[in-house]
């Protein structure tokens, strides 16, 4: 039988395996051999870069097997209750540096490397990035994953395998060129494909009733089309600890069964055309940061990988139980903002239409199933759906829908019966001349928790878009602040600030990053102070050398690192931060310039290819660069640069070495953001707004080690709500008056006074993210900085106290508020050494 197979069966693990797979230099250097031989098929003479680089991660990759394997068994006998993070996208950046620094082996592997003469950078510069997010949102679900693994939290994480990730960026005479990103093309090592785990997808088509055998009334879904999806698995190792945990992504192929059917039928283009569809679904990331696509395709890669990942989960539970009961307490599923929320749906459909439940007992399980995190107020990125599109793809899901909101309503109805403009506002269908599906009021429906991603913006979630569902169950919400990994963020990306923490707290302090309180008491102290210069000088110099090597420009690593990096877009004002740099550089030609600390200004960002003010913004700091870096007078005082592409690996290079972190964001529009606190963890002070976790930062650092200016979220509204004109303040304020003229007068455009004014109209006519408003604040808040960066040890001192007071931004602490406060999940340790009687 299976169970004597099972006991007879050897461990992997054995002193063989033990031997085979070992830490030190010697046996990782033996392993890369042998990888390089029978996994490369290459000899030492012809080996190429890549080819080191694959045997390198195929030598690392086979030392996580055991601790994966193990995982999962120790997982499965203790039936542990399980986190599912459903997420659209995760920027897992590379791979290789993690996952040795995870195992503990970065030492070990320097060291086998220099003896086989090899320098490990080398190799871990030849990884292409996992890039599948766009941002904030996937870096997100990567911190999250690294944090549950390191936890020992039972968990999946479901996504989708994307062929292109997020494009790569060039740079051609100033304006962005969008390039198809190849991640995939020279293989992934990190992954173990599952032909035989796939599951169909169903796709079209129309809805039967009919009544089974038991006399009830039930529906049937005739699709049009069907295809699978194949799992791809990569293993998540925790850190400190044996748990490594699992990432399963959704591939796309087309179903046999229907290649088999159009085949027979004499249509052949037919049949491999429907192939080269089916596979189009995976085939491409949306690069879109915020705003909503309203595009087909995105509906089906969501509906896609969903189903996938529900079917997967329904397998794994009924390898425990007889039928769907319970799934509910097996498995706490985490919606990642409302791209995976049609997993409503696709929950009941299956519990309904595939399990034969009745719909009460289907609708309770699905309820306790989900929990869904609101990542954004921005209106034009809450996701609806037309009600046409919807149920031509997926008519069974609009029918399940229609019959939630009709109970809905009824319930509402009861409640508010005077109020039918409030049961108007709730449906989870919103009316008009074309009708559209609310992607977030089904996820707050069909979730028993909802949450904002720091204090204020769960506030605001609260009073705002969500207002009337927080009036109806206010027990549901929930704020859990973001955070990221030390790990990735200080250790692997800083290694001068891992080593003096290291010192202080003692290896191991990742674990916990409180620890980073050890720094405090240093922070008045002269020669500590030292070495922190030291440090992020170190950074600042790799940076320089990036910068130098990505652009051909130089940069002063004494002058002050002005960094703002994330998504270009309107509301994160990368343009009211060149207008600050237009007026310093206006400053020095008029010899009015009382600011003389020398600043570097670097940009880096990447704009949604079909967002023209972006694109235009990243133009604009091309061409101020221009004009800046060439004049001699003002070059020596201040440079501007913008760093293309900016993705994981450029992130990690960049976070490090910035002295002021731009997070100046028109308040009440930023969510958390998650890098200010890699920012600030690393010792940058931040400029910044009242907005998304930059309030929390600034209280957890002290207001006084943080440069403040600008409106409230209070202000904002005020001030919008009053009838804002911008033109007002171009006209009162002279500085700013003579900026915007300076942008209007093709200074910076080679003598076309047009180029930019599309940017110049948007805000002198409307500037709906009220840059005229906090411009002198902004300016103010930046002479303070410039001032304070003239006191080194005065300076110093607050960026030790930054990265000393950020542990709290740690994504452990935020998975453990998840887990506490959420899932109600408990750990579950693997332990490696545990024998369990069948090791021989
Ligand atoms: N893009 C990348 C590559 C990142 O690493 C991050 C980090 O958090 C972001 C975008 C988000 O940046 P922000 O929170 O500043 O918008």
């Amino acid at each position: 039988s299976g169970t004597a197979r099972k006991e007879r069966a050897p461990m992997h693990g054995s002193s063989d395996e033990r031997t085979r797979t070992g830490m030190s230099p010697e046996s990782l250097k033996r392993a890369f051999v042998d990888s390089m031989f029978y996994v490369q098929a290459r000899y030492w003479e012809v080996a190429t870069p890549h080819d080191l680089y694959m045997a390198a991660a195929y030598t690392v990759r086979d030392r996580m097997l055991e601790r994966w394997i193990r995982t999962a068994e120790t997982y499965r006998k203790a039936d542990a209750r399980t986190v599912c993070y459903l997420s659209a996208e995760y920027l897992l950046g590379p791979q290789l540096g993690n996952n040795l620094i995870n195992l503990g082996i970065v030492d070990s592997a320097r060291q086998g490397a220099r003896d086989l003469g090899i320098d490990l950078q080398e190799i871990l510069d030849q990884e292409p990035e996992p890039g599948l997010g766009n941002g904030g949102l996937g870096r997100l679900a990567a911190c999250y994953l690294d944090s549950l693994a390191t936890l020992s939290i039972p968990a999946i994480g479901y996504g989708i395998r994307y062929e292109h990730g997020i494009f790569d960026q060039k740079i051609v005479d100033g304006w962005q060129v969008e390039d198809c990103d190849l991640w995939l093309t020279n293989g992934n090592p990190w992954e173990i494909p599952r032909p035989l785990l796939r599951y169909p997808v169903r796709f079209g088509g129309h809805t039967e009733p009919y009544t089974d055998e038991h006399g009830r009334f039930r529906v049937r879904w005739v699709p049009e089309l069907d295809l699978y999806g194949m799992a791809y698995d990569t293993p998540v190792l925790g850190f400190g600890n044996d748990n490594t945990n699992l990432l399963r992504l959704w591939h796309a192929t087309a179903g046999r069964s229907f290649d088999l059917q159009a085949f027979h039928k004499g249509d052949y283009y037919g049949a491999v055309n429907a192939k080269v569809g089916a596979e189009n679904i995976t085939k491409v990331l949306y690069p879109n940061d915020e705003p909503e696509v309203g595009k087909e395709l995105r509906l089906k890669q969501q509906y896609f990988f969903v189903s996938c990942s529900l079917q997967d989960m329904v397998r794994v539970h009924l390898q425990h139980a007889p039928n769907l009961e319970g799934f509910h307490e097996r498995f706490a599923a985490q919606l990642n903002d409302t791209h995976p929320s049609i997993a409503v749906a696709e929950l009941m459909r299956l519990c309904l239409d595939e399990h034969g439940m009745d719909w009460e007992r289907a609708w309770e399980i699905t309820r306790r199933t989900f929990a869904y995190t609101n990542h954004t107020l921005l209106p034009e990125a809450l996701e609806t759906w037309p009600v046409e599109l919807f149920g031509r793809l997926l008519p069974r899901h609009l029918e399940i829908i229609y019959e939630i909101n009709a109970r809905f309503l009824d319930e509402l109805r009861m409640r508010y019966p005077f109020d039918p403009e409030r049961v108007a506002r709730m449906s989870l269908i919103e009316e008009g001349p074309v009708r559209r599906v609310r992607m977030a009021h089904l996820a707050t429906v069909g979730s028993f928790a909802v949450n904002g991603v720091a204090a204020i913006h769960s506030e605001l979630v609260k009073s705002t878009v969500l207002r009337d569902f927080h009036e109806l169950w206010p027990e549901k919400f929930h704020n859990i602040t973001n955070g990221v990994t030390p790990r990735r963020f200080i250790q692997l990306s800083n290694p001068d600030l891992c080593g003096i923490i290291t010192d202080l707290a003692g290896p191991g302090w990742a674990r916990d990053a409180e620890n980073l309180r050890t720094l405090e008491p240093h922070a008045d102290d002269a020669a500590f102070q030292q070495r922190w210069q030291a440090m992020k000088r170190a950074a600042k110099e790799r940076l320089a050398a990036r910068i130098r090597e990505a652009t051909g420009a130089v940069v002063d690593p004494q002058s002050l690192f002005d960094i703002q990096v994330k998504r270009i877009h309107e509301y994160k004002r990368q343009h009211l931060n060149l207008l600050h740099i237009v007026a310093l550089y206006h400053r020095i030609k008029q010899g009015t310039d009382s600011d003389p600390t020398p600043r570097t200004f670097v940009f880096g960002g990447k704009a949604a290819p079909g967002y023209f003010m972006a694109k235009l913004i990243i133009k604009l700091i091309h061409s101020v660069a221009e004009v800046i870096n060439r004049d001699p007078e003002v070059n020596q005082r201040l440079r501007v640069v913008f760093v293309p592409n900016f993705n994981v690996k450029n992130a990690e290079c960049i976070y490090p070495a910035a002295d002021l972190s731009e997070q100046i964001s028109t308040a009440g529009k930023e969510a958390s953001g998650t890098g200010n606190m890699k920012f600030s963890m690393n010792g940058a002070l931040t400029i910044g707004t009242l907005d998304g976790a930059n309030v929390e930062i600034r209280d957890a650092v002290g207001h006084e080690n943080f440069f403040l200016f600008g409106l409230t979220v209070a202000e904002v509204e005020r001030t919008l709500a009053e009838g804002y004109r911008p033109w007002e303040y171009y006209r009162s304020h002279d500085e700013l008056r003579e900026v915007i003229d300076l942008l209007r007068s093709g200074l910076f455009s080679h003598g076309d006074p047009d180029l930019f004014r599309p940017l110049t109209d948007s805000l002198l006519q409307h500037d709906p993210y009220l840059l005229l408003a906090d411009y002198p604040a902004y300016v103010e808040a930046q002479a303070r900085a410039g001032d304070a960066f003239r006191d080194p040890a005065g300076w110093t001192r607050m960026s030790i106290l930054n990265a000393a007071r950020t542990g709290f931004f740690s994504s452990d602490r935020a998975i453990r508020e998840y887990c506490r406060n959420i899932w109600q999940v408990e750990p579950m340790p693997v332990s490696l050494a545990a024998g369990n009687g069948s090791v021989p």
